[in-house]
């Protein structure tokens, strides 16, 4: 949390409304929320435009790009007050947007325009927007590993976007068991996760992300989002397709749902 579609929902809200306004000045309140920067250069431009590849939230300047990485708990507020959790603050002609991240996992990177591109690179195409092209390399790079599939779609090396959340839902829904091995999925395994991925993905961006009772993720201006109510094994009880009681595991320390009914282990 905050995955692919908490970060679109957060950067369409806030798209009308801070793009095109100058940045007079910033205050990062939290080395280590800071940490990826070398310095901090004086940015006195307008902002272009707001991107995202997976869950990286992307202020575009002129000369510099503002990379936000929400982490666990990070989030964007707009005019809000500031808080003893607020990291960083963005203060623009007409609006101040404050980054708070209560668990601090999250970061900011401010780097030179030129150098974006190269670190983007680093991340693996973003699901939503994956090409066919793409899909097939992330399968073919499958071949050779014996990781599980539920590391394997988290590693944002591969594909980008994926959480905890959506990765329990897109395994749900592609019947497959987040314990197989990469190296035996078949090409129709595959077919089905890239499908599943894209529908659940839009399904979220649309229901403006996922709010759980935690409270953690809410949009900038601070609705909630409406995913919760459409999602289908992470932390249900029961199975929506066959009503079998649903299993809970650990993965790598993540919370693990699946229907050994709906989900078998094949390997
Ligand atoms: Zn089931």
């Amino acid at each position: 949390m905050p995955e692919l579609p908490e970060v679109e929902s957060i950067r369409r809200s806030l798209s009308p409304n801070i793009i095109g306004q100058k940045l007079q000045g910033y205050k990062i309140n939290d080395h280590r929320t800071n940490r990826f920067n070398t310095k901090n250069p004086k940015i006195n431009e307008s902002l272009l435009g707001i991107s995202r590849k997976g869950k990286l939230l992307i202020f575009d300047f002129e000369e510099y790009s503002i990379i936000f990485h929400l982490g666990m708990s990070g989030r964007i507020q707009v005019n809000d007050k500031k808080n003893k959790h607020t990291r960083a603050s963005f203060y623009f002609d007409k609006d101040q947007v404050n980054f708070d991240d209560i668990r601090r996992f999250g970061f900011i990177n401010i780097i030179n325009s030129e150098l974006k591109n190269n670190y983007l690179k680093k991340i693996g195409p973003d699901v939503l927007n994956i090409t066919k092209e793409q899909s097939r390399m992330v399968i073919n790079k499958s071949k050779k590993s014996k990781s599980l599939i539920k590391d394997y779609i988290l590693n944002q090396k591969y594909m980008s976007g994926i959480g905890n959340i959506y990765a329990n839902e897109i395994l749900f829904a592609s019947r497959i068991h987040p314990k197989t091995k990469v190296n035996t999925l078949n090409n129709n395994n595959w077919k089905d996760f890239f499908n599943n991925t894209k529908r659940i993905m839009h399904l979220a961006v649309k229901n403006n992300g996922t709010t759980l009772s935690d409270m953690t993720y809410f949009l900038p201006y601070g609705e909630f989002g409406s995913n919760q109510n459409f999602l289908k094994i992470y932390s249900k009880i029961n199975c929506f397709n066959c009503e079998h009681i649903i299993d809970k595991i650990y993965i790598n320390q993540r919370a693990t749902y699946f229907c050994r009914k709906c989900q078998k282990l094949k390997n």
